[in-house]
């Protein structure tokens, strides 16, 4: 009877009850279990090991270059944002209604740190979450529209939740693939998040993108949603440099 009900499981691709049953039997007969208890405890247990697994497929697939968290983000060093915003968009409505981020300042403020921890927690609220420099993602893309498959591309990323695009503007683009970009950015206008940094004010984005058309069509599907930040400071990666000098 066993084997069959583990059969039947596996049938029905309850692969974690079926290998735990003979143990979640046995937790039910132990503390008296009715009927409707035991149903609801291998159902339960079921449901909380896919949804673990879904979470570190979902980590493996967004591709974070390192894992940080929002605890770790000394909002005493950090004064542009508060604990009490981040903790806003940790509910995360702003993906649900399908809104932009875009935070801007200088090097070492905390920019990448505040995209990582969003996403790592994005990803533990099941959302699907993509990380990218901007580079990569040209790179990719680029690669994508030589084959001829920068529609499965587009795609594909479509999947995600959430883009983040991190180090817009460090290195100048070609002015040929802003268009490639701006496919990215109409496609998920209203439909997808994207999350983007950058050291670059929205007034230099026509000259890094060499073309002001393209970046004003960019920033006109961009901004229609979306909440922009700008972080200002000094540099975490030269704290402790400053105060030995
Ligand atoms: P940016 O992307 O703005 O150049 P990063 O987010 O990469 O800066 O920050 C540089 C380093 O300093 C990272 O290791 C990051 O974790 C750390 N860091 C930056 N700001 C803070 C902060 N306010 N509290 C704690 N660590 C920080
Ligand atoms: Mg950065």
């Amino acid at each position: 009877m066993l084997e069959r009900i583990k059969t039947n499981l596996r049938n029905l691709r309850c692969y974690h009850s079926a290998n735990e049953l003979e143990a979640v039997v046995e937790k039910a007969k132990s503390n008296d279990f009715s009927y409707l208890d035991f149903i609801d405890d291998l159902l339960q247990y079921e449901i909380s090991n896919r949804n673990k697994n879904r979470i570190k497929r979902y980590q493996k697939q967004a591709c974070f270059p390192s894992l940080k968290t929002i605890d770790e983000f000394d909002f005493r060093f950090q004064t542009s944002i508060n604990k009490r915003e981040i903790n806003e968009w940790l509910t995360f409505t702003w993906i649900d209604q399908r809104m932009n981020k875009i935070l801007m300042g200088p090097p070492g403020v905390g920019k990448t740190h505040l995209t990582l921890a969003t996403g790592l927690s994005a990803v533990h609220n099941g959302y699907k979450v993509i990380f990218y420099t901007m580079q990569n993602l040209m790179e990719e893309m680029i690669i994508a529209e030589t084959e001829k498959k920068f529609e499965q591309y587009l795609k594909k990323m479509l999947k995600n939740d959430l883009i983040i695009i991190d180090e817009l503007g460090y290195l100048p683009l070609q002015p040929v693939y802003g268009n490639l970009f701006f496919q990215l950015v109409n496609q998920c206008y209203e439909y997808r998040s994207i999350m983007i940094t950058s050291n670059k004010l929205f007034n230099e984005w026509g000259t890094f993108f060499g073309n002001q058309t393209i970046a004003a069509a960019i920033l006109d599907r961009l901004l229609h949603h979306s909440e922009s930040i700008i972080l200002n400071g000094d540099s975490y990666r030269l704290k402790n440099v400053n105060s030995n000098l």
